[in-house]
């Protein structure tokens, strides 16, 4: 049975145009930078982010940490959100790995930190405090109902950072959804950071990888952390080939990701014991939860689903987010809806 898969994007599997790039791959040894695709996909992913350099890394999680062992020495601060995939879905590997010190910050409903609570967290130079590093922020903010942070609100960050002479990283792992959403280049999203991290492998599709980028010295860094790690890759080259697609041609069609996600919603609104979020979805993501008098469980829910071929998971003990994707077409949405509308009854 094919499946309509709405547990998240990182579900998508490569499109045939990508698997035959991957078969045909001009490939070398990567750790030597030999691999003339990966070296291909890192000066493209440069440029598309307006940044010196790229470094191609097997995970988003990865790429992430990598920034995060750059920036700070054992000990240090970075301020995060409280409800970012660094401080919560990452395993503390920056705590584990190299004693960075976390300081959560209330992400707000629009996804935000309150720029008073950054000034406010930043320590003062003073022999118990801790020495602030780093400012990290998530675009889209995935928790928070995939929301783009705008503009306007990435370079007052920014302008926060470079005053107290601070480093800015952003998780944007679904950055292009955050740029598509804002109809603007992700590049003029991310010019405020010093460095970011975005994932070829959710909404663009490919099977593996994610990129970091930043400056020439800050990536050379990286390479170096990411041999420590195990994350030297060699033939690396068939999977970029997948990367190269993702950046030319998925990036440009996440439109219509956002566009089946609004319907879906719109369709979820008429059925009885589903709240959907208000101002939900601007992305790709549909967040909902049981009103109280539904007695069924998530997991009831779930399973239901799946006997009517549609995976969804849950999001919290009374909430769901499905996730819309290149593998989601009109008539997904349509049978989706349908599905939980039976399950409700
Ligand atoms: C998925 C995700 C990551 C990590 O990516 P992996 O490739 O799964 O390690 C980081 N940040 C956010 C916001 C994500 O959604």
């Amino acid at each position: 049975m094919e499946y309509i898969d709405l547990r998240s994007d990182t579900v998508t599997k490569p499109t045939p145009e990508m698997r035959e790039a991957m078969a045909t791959a001009e490939v070398g040894d990567d750790v030597y930078m030999d691999d003339p695709t990966v070296n291909e996909l890192q000066e493209k992913s440069a440029e598309a982010l307006g940044k010196d350099d790229a470094l191609f890394v097997p995970s988003g999680t990865m790429g992430n940490l990598l920034a995060l062992l750059v920036y700070c020495q054992r000990g240090d601060e970075i301020i995060v959100g409280d409800k970012s995939h660094i401080y919560l879905n990452e395993a503390g590997g920056s705590s584990a790995l190299d004693g960075i010190h976390p300081r959560p910050i209330k992400n707000q409903s629009d996804g935000t930190l309150l720029l008073g609570d950054i000034r406010e967290a930043i320590q003062s130079e003073d022999v118990h405090h801790t020495i602030t590093r780093l400012i990290c922020l998530e675009n889209t903010q995935n928790s928070c109902g995939g929301v783009p942070l705008s503009l306007e609100y990435m370079q007052a960050v920014g302008k926060i950072a470079r005053e107290n002479n601070l480093s800015f990283h952003v998780d944007g792992a679904r950055i292009f959804n955050a740029a598509t959403a804002l109809k603007i280049s992700a590049k003029e999203l991310v010019a405020p950071a010093d460095s970011a991290m975005f994932c070829l492998s959710k909404g663009l599709v490919a099977p593996v990888g994610s990129m970091l980028v930043g400056a020439g010295k800050f990536i050379q860094r990286a390479r170096h952390l990411r041999k420590m790690l195990g994350g030297g890759m060699r033939q690396a080259g068939v999977l970029a080939a997948a990367g190269l697609i993702s950046l030319e041609k998925m990036t440009t069609r996440l439109e219509q990701d956002h566009i089946r996600a609004k319907k879906l919603s719109e369709n979820l609104k008429q059925i009885h014991g589903l709240v959907l979020d208000a101002d939900s979805p601007s992305t790709n993501m549909v967040y909902f939860n049981l009103a109280d008098e539904v007695k069924l469980s998530v997991n009831q829910i779930a399973d239901e689903m799946k006997k009517r071929g549609v995976l969804v998971d849950w999001a919290g003990p009374r909430r769901f987010r499905l996730v819309t994707h290149y593998w989601i077409d009109d008539a997904g949405v349509d049978k989706t809806a349908q599905a939980l509308k039976d399950v409700m009854i």
